[in-house]
């Protein structure tokens, strides 16, 4: 029997959580580099290159990856002849209280995303609890645990289906993935759950997402069972879509595709996919009773030297006196460095929105958006010198049921934010002639060190979904949508996918 102390376990969770907030899996590191030397869409190139500057910004300054610190998602497997030192709380309160230690340690705190009543209110819990916590009885005398941060945006491009046991699964993955845009910013990995029941499916393709990326040396071994050949199948097939990096076009939208399998019944074949995103964050470790896991920190100089310079060419655009006329002639695809002042403003500020413009009220006080662009960003509280913690893109795509009313009743010229948006809001944006324009969601770090001063105008007690002032330098964005309607997210891929297939071509030639 091996006595395991509470304390170890709970600190052992603490310390996982905080070291993967700013600390990327090398082997994530390694692929996207990999990706970056042969990328050939200088679009992609560009959003993989602020990827990797952040990551080692974020490893340096021991801040987190992106400003979704994610929901805590942990995988302990007990062993048979393991006991506890205490039993006045259950796995689930001790992880529970590592992640509000960590989320709420004061050098290093992290973002709390979770809300009560998912239904409802959903309130915050203040404290990112509780973890979701998938506890397995196996034999042994240690723990063995695996921890996940899951960020929401790759987290809501889950599918999941109930095939017909003939059904092709690399046929119904490749027909499903343009559907999820690219609000899972990619380049990321599929997790994919096969058998088992519906909900079981779900977990196994959760769990597999905590496996090393290891594609390439299948590739240069060969694939030897059922999975092995359907990874390889899937990879080559959906990075020939021509996504690419943050949807905008490009050779490598998945670094790899993970695959778990359980027996099922005969008549069905349940599926599950579940992607993880340019923050993909996770940390194992084992407890023998020897004390709490001590997680050794990576070298700076395993990460790659990338650096990235804007083109000579680039549009240097002042927010403070742009306006409805100027943006006219930018152009899809354009890099934009934006400086002034802008407004921030997520879900719960543009429902509150549209509910005092309903209402006659008008806008909050102090918020005019007069020939002004939005941010849709939530951040990471400040820490010591900052002026804003890590402060990236949320997905867009989710204030597009607001969009249409922002841009006929507001003022508002123009948002920035993450992925595609929907056909009516480019339609809406090409009516209104505004702009949509694109950061690179994952590289919260990095985008927050072009922010200068930081204010809250409206809304205050919505914490991070308040409306804040931001006053910028130099921020990078890419026009995705332009004045005419003009759509990265649609021609990127469509021009990619057609440049892969001649790739191809020549070299069966
Ligand atoms: S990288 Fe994108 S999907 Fe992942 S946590 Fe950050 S914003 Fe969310």
């Amino acid at each position: 029997m091996t006595q395991i102390r509470q304390q170890d376990f709970i600190d052992s969770i603490e310390d996982a959580l905080q070291f993967i907030s700013y600390y990327h899996p090398l082997d994530y590191v390694k692929a996207v580099e990999q990706a970056y030397e042969k990328e050939q869409s200088q679009a992609a190139k560009d959003a993989m290159a602020q990827i990797l500057i952040n990551s080692r910004m974020s490893a340096e300054g021991k801040r987190p990856l992106c400003q979704d610190t994610g929901i805590v998602t942990c995988f302990v497997k007990i062993g048979m002849q393991v006991s506890w030192d205490k039993t006045d709380m259950t796995v689930q309160q001790m992880v529970d209280e590592g992640t509000r230690r960590a989320y709420l340690n004061p050098d290093n705190p992290l973002r709390a995303s979770i809300v009560a009543d998912p239904a409802g209110a959903r309130k915050n819990t203040k404290d990112n609890t509780p973890a979701v916590v998938h506890i397995d009885m196996v034999p042994g005398d240690k723990i063995e645990v695996m921890i996940a941060a899951k960020g929401g945006g790759s987290e809501n491009k889950s599918k999941m289906v109930m095939l017909n046991p003939s059904d092709d699964i690399a046929e119904w993955v490749v027909k499903t993935l343009p559907t999820m845009g690219a609000g899972w910013c990619p380049p990321g990995m599929l997790g994919i759950g096969i058998g088992g029941t519906a909900e079981k499916a779900a977990v196994l393709a959760k769990e597999s997402l905590m496996d090393p990326v290891d594609i390439q040396e299948l590739m240069a071994r060969g694939a030897e069972t059922t999975e092995e050949k359907l990874r390889l199948d899937i990879f080559k097939k959906v990075n020939d879509l021509g996504i690419g990096a943050q949807g905008l076009g490009g050779l490598t939208t998945v670094v790899d595709v993970k695959i778990k399998s359980l027996p099922t019944h005969a008549a069905s074949k349940p599926v599950a996919m579940i992607p993880n995103c340019a923050a993909t964050r996770h940390a194992h470790f084992t407890l023998d009773g020897s004390g709490p896991s001590e997680l050794k920190a990576p070298k700076l100089e395993d990460w790659p030297k990338v650096t990235w310079e804007v083109g000579e060419n680039t549009r240097r655009v002042n927010l403070d006196t742009v306006t409805k006329e100027d943006i006219l002639d930018w152009k899809v695809g354009e890099t934009v460095l934006l400086s002034g002042k802008m407004l921030t403003g997520r879900d719960a500020a543009h429902k509150r929105i549209q509910t005092m413009l309903d209402n006659g009220e008008g806008l909050p006080e102090g918020v005019d958006l007069t020939n002004r662009f939005i941010y849709y960003v939530g951040p990471v509280d400040a820490v010591g010198d900052e002026v804003v913690g890590p402060a990236g893109p949320t997905t867009a795509t989710r204030m597009d049921k607001f969009t249409d009313m922002m841009l006929e009743k507001t003022g508002l010229i123009g948002m920035i934010g993450k992925a595609e948006r929907g056909p009516a809001t480019v339609d809406s944006i090409a009516k209104h002639k505004a702009v949509y324009l694109m950061a690179v969601g994952g590289a919260a770090y990095l985008v927050s060190k072009a922010i200068k001063k930081s204010r809250v105008v409206a809304f205050e007690e919505l914490g991070m979904e308040a409306i804040y002032e931001f006053e910028v330098e130099d921020m990078p964005v890419t026009v995705a949508v332009d004045s005419t309607g003009a759509n990265a997210h649609q021609t990127g891929p469509a021009i990619w996918k057609a440049k892969i297939e001649e790739l191809e071509a020549e070299l069966s030639r």
